[in-house]
């Protein structure tokens, strides 16, 4: 099986796609198949694990880790039990992750063109990826560019990446963000970064 590093802020759901993409997955059950048979021979038991996990043991990385750069568990799970500390990602957590470790925020797939033409005029990888905070509810423009964001016009957009040509429109054809929305739209940005469980306050956010 074919490594794929995950991008920065790419999302779970986007980096399932471009891993299918690069082994040549025609599906998703023949891309768990192949990460089933590839984690098996390393020795882990993948039977109940949640595919966030399972792409976070094929990518090398700790579950919860993976969790916190590239689920949107923490703008999902936005409620807890008093004093259970269930991370983001952790062990006593998969049926959270189960359930919305996959999911973006809104429904649907969006990029920024701008980002896109960087990604691709970037010498280091030259290919774009989705990212997870333009798929926050409410935001509506890119938080680095202040454009509006372009919606992906398919039933199955994370099977390309988005760069790949898609009919897209954008998402609401709105002027550049008032500056207040703009912080909002930051708010967002940094709250899915969230490491750890609803319990821990806001102010203990990290970058
Ligand atoms: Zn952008």
């Amino acid at each position: 099986m074919i490594e794929v590093e995950p991008m920065l802020d790419e999302l779970s759901i986007g980096h399932e796609g471009r891993l299918a993409w690069v082994n040549n997955c025609q599906s998703p059950e023949e891309l768990y198949s192949l990460i089933s048979r590839t984690l098996g021979q390393q020795g882990h038991e993948i039977a109940t694990l949640p595919k966030l996990h399972q792409l976070a043991l094929v990518s090398k990385y700790d579950p919860k880790e993976y969790a916190r750069r590239h689920s949107m568990l923490a703008v999902r799970r936005v409620a807890a039990k008093c004093g259970l500390d269930m991370p983001h990602g952790a062990a006593n957590s998969y049926a959270f992750s189960k359930r919305l470790g996959m999911l973006p925020q809104r429904s649907g797939a969006y990029c920024c063109i701008k980002c896109v033409e960087e990604d691709l005029n970037n010498t280091n990888h030259a290919f774009s990826w989705y990212r997870r905070k333009h798929h926050l509810v409410g935001v509506d423009w890119c938080s680095i560019h202040s454009c509006a964001l372009s919606r992906i016009d398919s039933l199955v957009p994370f099977t390309k990446l988005p760069h790949i040509p898609f009919s897209l429109a954008d998402v609401a054809g709105k002027p550049a963000p008032l500056k207040s929305v703009r912080i909002q739209s930051q708010l967002a940005c940094r709250l899915v970064k969230h490491k750890s469980s609803p319990n821990q306050p806001l102010d203990s956010l990290d970058g």
